[in-house]
């Protein structure tokens, strides 16, 4: 099995180093690479790609499976991160169960990328995330919570992750995603996506629900008020089970 050598690592670093360009998106976000090491995990064997960035302090990352540099057809996931799902295990949202579905799937591919995107609550931060919960706890749904926060209900921007795919020098990816739309944002910002891996969650005892609620027909979560809330990740959970939606069906969750 192929994978980065170091002297691969050590050519891809120096030439990042010289990199210069007028950004993308309306930030205009330039990144560079600042450090890759290996990184084995309960997943499999990955490396850890550290970035940084002309815009703000965040440190997003790229953990990196086999040789993706130069290559093409690239198994990718966007995660988005969820302190209270991926660490905590929350069951306010199924972060953990996106984010773990992802690392298993492309752990066990030859190669592929899962990009971890430090816009925490669909990019309003920690603690803003934790007003909109408190505000959801008062009766309020995710989108109200949001609003009456200040903020729109998704904040969330794909250049970095599109200038990530560009500095790791991949020539075109497959997206593992739900939602369409997140391919049309990489596409505007360069990225060649060359296909859709449809992301399906295995079902377990905290999924298992979507089966049976009306996240089958609504694609929404359901909160402890019964209101509807938005999914975190932007692609709406397809559980083991639910294969058998066909793709207008799927498409038809967005509408
Ligand atoms: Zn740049
Ligand atoms: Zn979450």
């Amino acid at each position: 099995m192929s994978t980065l050598t170091h002297e691969k690592i050590q050519e891809l670093i120096e030439e990042d180093c010289c990199h210069e360009c007028e950004g993308l998106g309306g930030d205009k976000v330039c990144v560079h690479i600042e450090a890759i090491a290996e990184l084995p995990s309960r997943f499999g064997d990955f490396h850890i790609v550290g970035f940084s960035n002309n815009r703000d302090g965040k440190e997003h990352v790229a953990i990196i499976k086999g040789e993706i540099i130069g290559a093409e057809n690239v198994p990718v996931r966007l995660h988005s991160e969820c302190l209270t799902g991926d660490v905590v295990g929350s069951l306010r949202c199924d972060c953990r169960d996106q984010l773990e579905a992802a690392l298993k799937k492309i752990g066990s591919m030859e190669k592929g990328i899962v990009l971890y995107l430090r816009q925490e609550g669909r990019g309003i931060g920690l603690t803003n995330k934790i007003r909109a919960y408190s505000l959801q706890d008062a009766g309020l749904d995710t989108v109200e919570a949001n609003l009456a926060l200040g903020f729109r209900d998704d904040e969330r921007d794909y250049a970095v992750a599109a200038h990530m795919l560009h500095s790791l020098k991949v020539k075109s990816i497959q997206l593992m995603t739900n939602n369409p739309k997140k391919i049309d944002q990489l596409t505007q910002h360069g990225v060649n996506v060359s296909g859709r891996i449809p992301h399906i969650l295995p079902s377990n005892e905290h999924n298992i629900f979507y089966l049976q609620t009306k996240a089958a027909k609504s694609g929404h979560m359901i909160d402890f008020h019964g209101k509807p809330h938005l999914v975190e990740q932007s692609d709406h959970t397809i559980v083991e089970g639910m294969k058998e939606l066909t793709e207008s069906q799927v498409k038809a969750l967005y509408d």
